[in-house]
């Protein structure tokens, strides 16, 4: 971290800023007012990967349906899942319908940790539902926080990769009266003020207390992860072909990449593949049909091909059959290997 740790004073700040320009959300508790578990929950869970927008409509919908978590859990899955039909990531409404079940034998946890082990709620989640619906002074650190704090602070890394330093800034701003108001202002901040591509530094009521303004650096925070380099790969293929023009094949495993797709014998794609001999299918007068490449989005991959013409009664190994390669639903990278093995007996 570049900058010094955050203070209560701008903890307070923030508060203060808060009281007098808090979003007015349909499932925020009205300032003084205790927070309805039911509704932070439901709202927290609606609101992972979705817009505050996209979701009032939905929470609306499903609150007058289901105004108490029972009335949620007596549900039929068939319904919920309609009513959420739109909203996107299903396994978020299967997970609710499931925690409703559970919270409506038990009632919700009181504490971060109790929460974290209901269906669907992470840590994210639980600590936003601990600190603003039971009063819990968590540390809650989503996108939003995450920039205001690599902002603050001038955080040398992707905050990501720095998240202990994260959770120490914002522990050193956290008012211990306050973690829920706390945690929805750092929300509102960000979501705001502080946003992703044009901060108002200028109305900021942390301007005084951020270092990357400072420094008049804002949008160069939060440092962007290095991109992954992208990995070689080579790998060997094999076409043997019969005088009908029919080529031997087999279905890749159905998970992994082009998982369960048709493809020619050959090596696994790595690094190293060793010997390609090594990776025939039977033993044959095989020969070099020169190399063919690929880029898959995180490889790139050039396979040497190898062509052998065997006889009209060569039987297919134990996983293969012999089939017209126009019509074997071959994907690109195999189509390319196939034809580049195929034109080398035309030339
Ligand atoms: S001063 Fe600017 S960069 Fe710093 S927290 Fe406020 S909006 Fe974000």
């Amino acid at each position: 971290m570049a900058g010094p740790l955050p203070s209560p004073a701008t903890g307070r700040a923030l508060l203060a800023w808060y009281d007098v320009h808090r979003r007015d959300l349909p499932w925020r508790a009205a300032p003084g007012e205790v927070s309805d578990p039911y509704r932070v929950w439901l709202s927290e869970i609606m609101l992972q990967q979705t817009t505050v927008a996209a979701v009032r409509s939905y929470y609306a919908a499903f609150l007058d349906r289901w105004p108490r978590v029972n009335d949620l859990a007596a549900a039929e899955d068939g319904e919920v899942m309609a009513a959420w039909a739109g909203l996107g990531y299903y396994a978020r409404a299967r997970n609710l319908l499931a925690c409703a079940r559970v919270v409506a034998v038990s009632g919700f946890p009181a504490t971060r940790e109790g929460l974290r082990a209901l269906p669907g709620v992470g840590d994210y989640t639980s600590a936003a539902i601990a600190a603003i619906a039971f009063g819990e002074p968590a540390v809650v650190v989503d996108g939003n926080v995450e920039r205001v704090v690599a902002r603050l602070t001038r955080l040398a890394r992707p905050p990501k990769a720095a998240r202990r330093a994260v959770e120490a800034a914002v522990e050193a701003m956290l008012p211990a009266d306050r973690p829920g108001d706390f945690a929805q202002a750092m929300m509102d901040l960000g979501a705001t003020i502080c946003t992703p591509k044009s901060p108002a530094c200028a109305i900021c009521p942390l301007l005084h207390d951020c270092a990357a303004a400072r420094h008049g650096e804002a949008a160069a925070y939060p440092v962007k992860a290095p991109k992954k380099a992208r990995a070689v790969w080579r790998g060997a293929m094999f076409v043997p072909v019969r005088p009908d023009g029919t080529v031997l094949v087999r279905r890749r495993p159905e998970r992994g990449m082009l998982g369960g797709m048709v493809e020619v014998f050959g090596s696994p794609w790595a690094a190293e593949i060793g010997d390609a001999a090594d990776h025939a299918p039977f033993a044959a007068a095989w020969t070099a049909a020169g190399s063919i490449t690929h880029t898959f989005t995180h490889a790139d991959l050039t396979v040497d091909v190898f062509r052998a013409d065997v006889a009209a009664e060569t039987a297919a190994p134990a996983g293969g059959w012999w089939a017209d390669p126009a019509a074997a639903g071959l994907p690109t990278v195999m189509k390319k290997a196939v034809t580049r093995a195929l034109a080398m007996a035309e030339g």
